[in-house]
């Protein structure tokens, strides 16, 4: 017989349960007892959701409070010293303390890094190692979830994040010690956990190892065996899962490895990949089948997996098969149940974590009952795939006939960028031109106001003035304080994926399609379900508002064709290339449309560009050809004497810094204000030909920066690029931030840029 199994369940709670209760708990509104009770019925609900579909192996250790890594760090006592003072406080004050800080009195401790897990938008703080680091068994979460389901009557599967990801996952103190060394330290510590499971009758555990989906190098390989032959004895029956790509490059890795079962992310896997691996699976192991996607929206083909599992079982016994998510299911939203607005033809198509549950189960009754083969759900599911693939709403022949007709002509300038850049000084920049990155404080007026016209409490008309008053304000401001090219604010702006995707054809928003980001921080993507253009203008209005008020330049402000599709739910039946080229024309539309009403300068944000990176190195050309043509697509057809800006955040450009060269902007503005400007070093070894804007100080926080201090790295830059390349600015878009800061730091910013001068 063959088995069901689900590798991890949203933790949020089907209407952010989760959300709700931290943000409660942190303004003290509600007690430790209260949250514990509340979360453990969030905890239960999962469980029995997952046991009423008929899962098998049920995940537990799944649920975290913040965060599954920060979870490993408590468990094995990886405690960074600052916190050593909250060490015989409460462990809730403790654990929330290394995820968001702590300030009291004096004590004031920073909290640990954030950075994103993997290629997905979850975040999970990262361990901090010391050479001298130790580890002993301290947090029994593992042991008590475990107990608690069983409490409930359910015998789960315990999921543990394997010890050679948790190490690779974390930061050195310093780069003197290799952290892997702590792995002979650290296994013990693992045993002993494996050993507790096991004496309190957990048949099997899932151990993750998502660092299997990445290269790695032979020393590394050699660390698995042995770590793996270690934890086999006295532990429970070890599942070895990894996810987001093909292990085909770790297979023969894999193979050798002492567990009891593998998991493979047959969503990652290639046909032919698959064939090889089933070639000569180990017979005494078993094939966790991951075939269920748990990181998209989309239904499940079911026909095109039976054809796959059927594969399978011509080379594994049923006994040894289970068929289960590709991964946690904790990048897909819950429950579609709730979404009674959505175009019901579009929500024919989707399937959300509960959805995907009962496409597991499905699944596994196919083949274990032969009356299934006729059964309605299997009918049902291919009339939707059906109708999905030929649905009007989808497929815009207009559009798939303009990627067709996608020619080099499309893809450069008229002129390199030094012709260019004379023809641009017509601009009548000065030397270190200043600007900013776009977004003025979303203060929480203008959100009052965004709420309220959604909620139809006010008029289009009363909203619209109220934005123009707004950009207005931030005009005179940059005016005043003498800023040289001038941004209209993005007052209007929800979100800069958001803002685009509700006007562009192809997108829908769900109501409560949320997944966790971090911790209680919570997002809803958008969901790109067809073929994408443009209806009319997107932000011409405003920016043209904007230059009605100013003799200065004002800055057009677009988000980039990579962003938008990086930041939402993206459709899987074509390749993501095509939807990010469709994206780019649609943008081109605007580009055009920006400088035929008078912008002279138009800037197209590509924060996600690094992150979009494949998780293997092999797929990074073939990511970036696309990625960076999709740019060039939306920016090269205007006027040599249009000024095209882009922007990127988020450090450790360096390994894409001829991608960056390639994407031929006339100027960038990067963030390094954090990292002391020690990315420019790169820049200067590279010899970037185009302008830069350094960040000059750092947004993510309400500190005022000193003139004193932008100057030095002004300075700094001024060593590093060409004087006549130098760009003055903030190194990210000022939405979060407040009116009062804001105003003292640009205003010394535009000093100190004079003053260079
Ligand atoms: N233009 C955007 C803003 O200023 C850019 C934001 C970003 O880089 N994340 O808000
Ligand atoms: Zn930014």
């Amino acid at each position: 017989m063959i088995l069901s199994s689900n590798l991890g369940y949203p933790r949020i709670g089907s209407n952010r349960e989760l959300k709700w209760l931290l943000e409660s708990f942190w303004k003290k509104e509600i007690n430790e007892d209260y949250l514990f009770k509340k979360i453990s019925e969030i905890k239960k609900s999962n469980w029995i959701k997952q046991k009423k579909s008929g899962i098998n192996y049920i995940p537990s250790n799944d649920f975290s409070l913040y965060d599954h890594v920060l979870d490993m760090c408590l468990t094995l006592n990886v405690i960074p010293d600052r916190f050593n003072k909250l060490k015989k406080k409460n462990i809730l004050d403790l654990y929330f303390a290394m995820a968001r800080g702590y300030q009291n009195g004096k004590i004031d401790l920073k909290a640990m890094e954030m950075t994103k897990w993997f290629d997905t938008n979850y975040h999970y703080i990262v361990p901090e190692f010391k050479p001298n680091q130790n580890f002993k068994l301290s947090f029994y979460k593992i042991i008590d979830e475990f107990l608690e389901a069983k409490n409930f009557g359910i015998k789960t599967r315990p999921v543990i994040l394997g010890p050679l990801s948790f190490l690779h996952l974390g930061k050195s103190a310093s780069k003197k010690f290799n952290k892997f060394n702590l792995l002979s330290k650290l296994v013990p510590v693992y045993k002993q956990i494996l050993k507790l499971l096991k004496d309190f009758g957990a048949e099997w555990v899932q151990i993750d190892e998502p660092i299997l989906s990445l290269d790695l190098d032979g020393s590394l390989k050699k660390k698995f065996i042995s770590t793996y032959k270690s934890l086999s004895k006295n532990s429970p029956k070890i599942l070895l899962t990894s996810y987001f790509s093909s292990i085909l490059p770790n297979y023969n890795l894999l193979k050798k490895l002492n567990v009891d079962g593998l998991h493979i992310d047959l969503v990652n896997t290639l046909n032919k990949d698959l064939d090889k691996i089933l070639l000569n699976f180990p017979k005494n192991k078993l094939f966790s089948a991951g075939i269920i996607n748990g990181r998209n929206i989309w239904k499940n083909d079911l026909s095109r997996s039976i054809e796959i599992l059927r594969k399978i079982k011509r080379r594994i016994k049923d006994d040894k098969i289970i068929i289960s998510s590709s991964c946690s299911l904790l990048h897909s939203p819950v429950s579609l149940d709730n979404e009674r607005d959505l175009n019901a033809n579009v929500k024919d198509w989707l399937a959300f974590a509960d959805q995907k549950l009962i496409e597991i189960v499905f699944l596994q009754k196919y083949f274990n009952s032969n009356f299934l083969i006729k059964s309605n759900y299997l009918i049902n599911n291919s009339i939707s795939l059906k109708k999905r693939k030929n649905s009007k709403l989808i497929n815009d022949q207009k559009v798939k006939k303009r990627i067709k007709s996608i020619n080099s002509k499309m893809l450069s300038r008229n002129n390199k960028y030094f012709l260019r850049k004379m023809l641009q000084e017509e601009l009548n920049l000065p030397l270190f031109p200043t600007t900013t990155i776009g977004s003025f404080p979303q203060t929480k007026e203008v959100r009052k106001l965004r709420l309220k016209y959604k909620k139809k409490e006010i008029t289009k008309k009363t909203y619209e003035n109220f934005l123009k008053r707004e950009t207005k304000k931030a005009i005179k401001f940059q005016e005043k304080i003498d800023i040289d090219v001038i941004v209209h604010g993005e007052f209007e702006r929800n979100d800069m994926v958001e803002y685009f995707g509700e006007k562009l054809k192809g997108f829908i928003f769900t109501k409560f399609g949320w997944v966790q980001s971090y911790g209680s921080r919570c997002v809803k993507p958008p969901i790109i379900f067809g073929d994408i253009s443009r209806s009319k203008s997107m932000t011409v209005f405003w920016s043209k508002f904007a230059q009605s008020l100013t003799k200065k330049i004002v800055k057009g402000m677009l988000t980039g064709p990579v962003t938008i599709l990086q930041w939402s739910f993206v459709r899987d039946d074509q390749p993501r290339e095509i939807t990010c080229k469709q994206i780019a024309l649609a943008l081109l539309d605007e580009v055009l449309d920006l400088e035929k009403n008078g912008l002279q300068i138009i800037q197209i944000d590509e924060p996600a560009l690094r992150e979009g990176l494949p998780l293997r190195k092999r797929e990074w050309n073939n990511y970036l050809n696309w990625a960076i043509d999709s740019f060039k697509i939306a920016s090269s057809s205007v006027k040599d004497e249009t000024q095209i800006h882009t922007h990127m955040c988020y450090c450790e450009f360096d390994d894409i810094l001829d991608s960056i060269e390639k994407l031929d902007a006339d100027v960038i503005s990067i963030e390094t204000s954090r990292s002391n400007m020690e990315l420019l070093d790169s820049f200067k070894a590279y010899k970037y030909p185009n302008s830069i804007g350094p960040g000059v100080y750092d947004i993510h926080s309400p500190r005022v920066p000193t003139a004193k201090e932008m100057k030095i790295l002004l300075e700094k830059a001024k060593k590093y690029l060409d004087v006549d390349k130098i760009w003055v600015n903030p190194d990210c878009g000022l939405k979060t931030r407040g009116w009062p800061e804001v105003k003292k730091s640009l205003k010394s910013m535009t000093s100190v840029a004079k003053g260079l001068r």
